[in-house]
């Protein structure tokens, strides 16, 4: 794993979108084929969305032959509710940007068969070569899309029961109201999100210092999911330093050197 360490969090989304950017370019100069993006909701990656947009409008980068498939979306929300995945990924990025709308893959939580939803994304997965680069964020519970602490690190894309930490953190974009919070979402599993090419996680502020912490000097486990990128072959962590707060010096320091040693 790679662990990167930026000064805040508009260095981190600077970051991530060079990286996804350059990840597309490279892609485009080798094959015709599209590039096969994940794609996460929350407050972490908008910044990251927003700079990508500003490098769409300056010419720098088009989204005509991205296919995007986004990690999770809440059951029995209707998708032009504000606080749908939906309705966040078209507000905040895709109506933005010149994707195509046949190119975008957001699971639908109002499926008559939820199952049988979740197996066809995985199918929709496979048919487009996989995952290039799957970007995520990751919970105060060290949780990637919805896989809550538990989870199988070899799940894949299922209906999730919501933990209560869960639901009250997300409580803030409803008003509040954890009454008003979904209770279940459909998402990609870890298993899912591991098997794409390459997986960027992004970590902003000291709300995330310890599932950073776990994820980064911690056992890997189910009990914290983002340890999972641990064994992935591409695994970055993109943070800022508040979310670093509870690495160790050494850790620290040594992630800080061999940056300098890359660039
Ligand atoms: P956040 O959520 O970006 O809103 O903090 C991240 C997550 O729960 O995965």
């Amino acid at each position: 794993m790679h662990l990167i360490i930026e000064q805040n969090a508009q260095q981190v989304a600077r970051w991530a979108a060079d990286h996804i950017i350059r990840a597309i370019q490279a892609k485009a100069t080798k094959t015709d084929a599209p590039f096969v993006l994940g794609l996460p909701t929350g407050s972490t990656p908008l910044e990251t969305y927003a700079e990508l947009v500003r490098r769409h409008k300056a010419g720098e980068i088009s989204f005509a032959n991205v296919i995007t498939f986004n990690m999770d979306e809440y059951v029995g929300l209707p998708e032009e509710h504000p606080e749908s995945y939906h309705s966040f990924m078209w507000n905040n990025f895709f109506s933005h940007v010149d994707i195509k709308r046949e190119n975008v893959h957001i699971l639908n939580g109002n499926a008559a068969d939820l199952e049988a939803e979740c197996a066809a994304y995985e199918a929709a997965i496979v048919a487009a070569g996989g995952i290039d680069l799957f970007m995520g964020g990751i919970g105060e519970d060290g949780h990637i899309a919805f896989n809550e602490p538990f989870s199988s690190l070899t799940s894949r894309t299922r209906c999730k029961v919501l933990t209560e930490d869960t639901i009250r953190v997300n409580a803030r974009f409803f008003g509040g109201d954890v009454t008003q919070v979904p209770k279940r979402a459909l998402t990609v599993g870890v298993g899912t999100i591991c098997d794409a090419r390459e997986v960027m996680i992004l970590a902003l502020g000291p709300k995330k210092a310890r599932a950073v912490q776990m994820g980064v000097e911690g056992a890997y486990s189910h009990v914290w999911t983002i340890t999972a990128l641990q064994v992935h072959p591409k695994g970055l962590l993109v943070c800022d330093e508040d979310a670093c707060g509870e690495l160790k010096v050494s850790t620290y320091r040594y992630f800080k050197d061999i940056e300098k040693e890359r660039l």
